[in-house]
């Protein structure tokens, strides 16, 4: 008989690594919430009958944040056969509150602690068996990461599944509290025996969501109310405050702590954590991993890549194999100036941007970055935003489409909004190439160039939530932050490199499908044209894509970049970031210029008259909209159509603005840019961008009016 089981926890409780464990699947394992936000399934290995459901991790069952909801929904309407209840089990007492809610499903429970490794090295001990009677479920030791015990848990659930009965409950509520429900599970229509205690719990808590789930809604006011006056409490807090008595007892029967003052964690958090450390601490890190990627193996690599590598070897043997039988010359065009010649411009990045991933994954997977959202938070709080909206931003730094899924977590509608337009604003793995090839050939091997574009990135985002939250449409207080800070541990090598390898594969399939077709494109449109009134191949002087480019070439001539190489390089970093390199590459194998006697390095550089143009070039790229996927994953999440323009406009805008700015203005103290109308329009533009951030918040006002108003009254 095949069954589905559900892992069901709460976030970083280790629920993906037990999944990927069990069903040899390569899920992300982040370390904080947010990272599974749909529910994954997959076959246990060996056991092609047995289903695993990996569900995003939760606190409860109540309908706070949409993870909850989905994993609630999922509980209840679709009914796994039983559930996984994966439990941190350094976090006992927080965890278990989420248990004593799944085993009130009617659903067979298993309780799996995990992390007892950790638990062990701490030198605590849990009662199991003592725990497993409390709470009337079966309960096993697993440690998902080193793979202990995660046998003896799925034979149990598998067996649970099967078996199809659900444990009796153990614990109960007060007595006028279970008369209540008993009354309720009563009035119930249309509903199975064994959920009739969920829903009456749910509605005695008054839960607003619940409504969804059931066919018919028994009025049950007056039940709650005459609980709530003889308790002299609310509904919901009666049933809260006696879950956490129940499981204040469990803890005292069952867990021992061996209180030996401070562990090696918090002594490593007393730094890190610091007040006043934190912050230079997390710049220096940042610093050391981007000068590692870009500088160390840094334009070596990529010289060799292009230069050697694709120049020639590829595009070389390629061009004798072409003319050797006899291909015209547009084919030899295309395939060694247009497709070879435009993949093999990113391509010459990968390794630095795989050396990054392996960085970043590694200071994930250690705990590191979970404290950063730590901090961060701290920062964040004076200027109204919440440390919850950093998640994304972390995410994102691989790439802006999970990181604007991951907004998921955000509770506030309209923070949630906020995070999703300035999320992309961090480098993405594929602007990283970018970034490199501007420090690496433009500025001579700027070394800090990238770290820099990270912190410029956030201080964007933090500039631009900060105008933002002014806006009446953005207003508000922000959302409480709670995020556990996992105990640091020495990160999984597999893990590392499967994270890495999942970038840079995912980079590589691009390359063969996006990229490659954006090349065919661009070297179309900058290979033919008309010429003497024939539309044909023509030399790159008369393209289309020269015509297309020089077009509009003049909206951004004031940002120093107005040569229609660099446009049309811009334009197709709309469609893939990495296009804009591939563009660049097919240009440069265009040019008039002999063929390879030019390396890459001087023709890119021939796109940019200056260095302070290349720089203002990059920042626009690096904080416009984000590519296509991104855009369309915004568009489906953000909620309407013009809430999604908006978003898209101020990308765009403050783009443009900030790249005005920079080329103008910095242009002008390097002695670059000459004193013109250019510099007076930026400085308008920059006193603009000043008023918006420090003018006084509009809406502190009106609601200080308000209370005002009230208090005089
Ligand atoms: P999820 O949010 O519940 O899916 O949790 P993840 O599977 O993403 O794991 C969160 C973090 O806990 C990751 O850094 C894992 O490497 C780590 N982790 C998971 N299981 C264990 C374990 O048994 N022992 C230790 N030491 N770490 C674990
Ligand atoms: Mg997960």
């Amino acid at each position: 008989m095949a069954v589905i089981i559900a892992l069901a926890g709460n976030p970083n409780s280790g629920k993906t690594t037990l999944f990927n464990a069990l069903t040899g699947s390569n899920q992300y394992v982040g370390n904080w919430p947010g990272v599974t936000v749909e529910q994954k399934g997959g076959k246990l290995k060996g056991q092609s009958d047995v289903e695993i459901m990996d569900l995003p991790g939760i606190y409860s069952l109540s309908p706070y944040t949409l993870e909850e909801v989905v994993a609630r929904k999922y509980l209840v309407e679709e009914r796994p056969d039983a559930i996984l209840n994966i439990v941190d089990g350094t976090n006992l007492e927080r965890n278990l509150y989420l248990s004593t809610q799944l085993l009130e499903l009617g659903i067979p429970v298993v309780l799996a602690i995990n992390m007892m490794d950790l638990v062990k090295k701490n030198g605590d001990e849990i009662n199991i068996s003592k725990l497993s009677k409390e709470l009337g479920c079966e309960v096993v030791e697993i440690s998902a990461l080193k793979g202990t015990g995660i046998k003896e848990a799925t034979d149990a659930v598998v067996k649970a599944a099967k078996s199809g009965q659900s444990q009796r409950i153990v614990h109960k509520f007060d007595k006028t509290v279970e008369s209540a429900l008993e009354e309720i599970e009563g009035m119930l229509t249309g509903v199975k025996e064994d959920q009739k205690r969920y829903f009456a719990i749910k509605l005695f808590e008054g839960d607003e969501k619940i409504s969804e789930q059931l066919k018919s809604m028994p009025d049950v006011s007056t039940v709650v109310k005459r609980v709530e006056d003889a308790m002299d409490d609310d509904a919901e807090s009666i049933i809260t405050n006696e879950r956490y008595t129940y499981i204040a007892s469990l803890m005292s029967k069952c867990y021992k702590k061996v209180n030996k003052g401070l562990t090696v964690s918090d002594r490593i958090d007393r730094i890190v954590t610091n007040r006043i450390l934190a912050l230079p601490i997390f710049v220096v890190i940042m610093f050391i991993v981007y000068y590692i990627a870009v500088s160390t193996i840094g334009t070596v690599v990529t010289d060799w890549t292009n230069d050697v590598l694709f120049g020639e070897w590829i595009q070389g043997g390629a061009e004798s194999l072409l003319e050797s039988v006899g291909a015209s010359d547009w084919v030899i065009s295309l395939v060694v100036d247009g497709i070879l010649g435009g993949i093999a411009a990113p391509i010459g990045f990968a390794p630095q941007m795989a050396i990054v991933f392996f960085f970043l994954s590694i200071l994930e997977d250690c705990g590191y970055m979970a404290r950063v959202a730590f901090i961060m938070d701290r920062i964040f709080r004076r200027f109204g935003l919440s440390g919850r909206s950093f998640i994304p931003f972390l995410i994102s730094s691989g790439c802006g489409v999970p990181g604007i899924m991951s907004t998921r977590t955000i509770e506030n509608e309209k923070d949630r909004r906020m995070t999703m337009m300035t999320t992309c604003s961090i480098p993405c793995g594929a602007k990283l190439p970018v970034i490199a090839l501007i420090a690496g050939y433009l500025l001579d091997g700027a070394w800090w160039l990238a770290p820099v574009m990270y912190f410029v990135g956030i201080a964007v985002v933090v500039i631009s939530c900060i105008i933002l939250k002014k806006m009446r449409a953005f207003a508000g207080d922000p959302a409480p932050f709670v995020i556990e800070l996992p105990q640091y541990h020495v990160p999984s090598i597999k893990g590392v490199l499967m994270h890495v390898w999942e970038r840079v594969w995912a980079f590589l399939k691009k390359a063969g499908t996006i990229l490659f077709l954006c090349c065919v494109v661009m070297w179309f449109l900058a290979s033919f044209g008309f010429s003497d009134g024939a539309f044909g191949l023509v030399e790159t002087e008369d393209s289309l894509l020269r015509y297309i480019g020089g077009a509009i070439a003049w909206i951004f001539v004031p940002l120093g970049f107005g040569t229609w190489q660099a446009v049309a390089s811009s334009l197709s970093g709309f469609v893939t970031k990495e296009g804009i390199l591939s563009t660049m590459g097919v240009l440069a194998g265009l040019g008039e210029v002999e063929e390879y006697e030019l390396s890459m390095h001087d023709q890119f550089a021939a796109f940019f008259p200056t260095g302070i143009a290349a720089v203002s070039f990059l920042i626009f790229n690096l904080f416009d909209s984000p590519c296509l996927a991104a855009l369309s994953t915004m568009a489906k999440e953000i909620g309407g159509r013009k809430k999604f323009w908006f978003a898209v406009l101020f990308q765009n805008v403050s783009a443009y603005c900030l790249a005005l700015v920079v080329y103008q203005i910095g242009g002008l103290i390097l002695g670059e840019v000459a004193f013109g109308v250019g510099t007076v329009a930026a400085v308008i533009v920059l006193a603009g961008i000043l008023y918006l951030l420090f003018r006084p918040d509009p809406n502190k006002k009106a609601s200080n009016i308000a209370a005002n108003a009230k208090q005089a009254a």
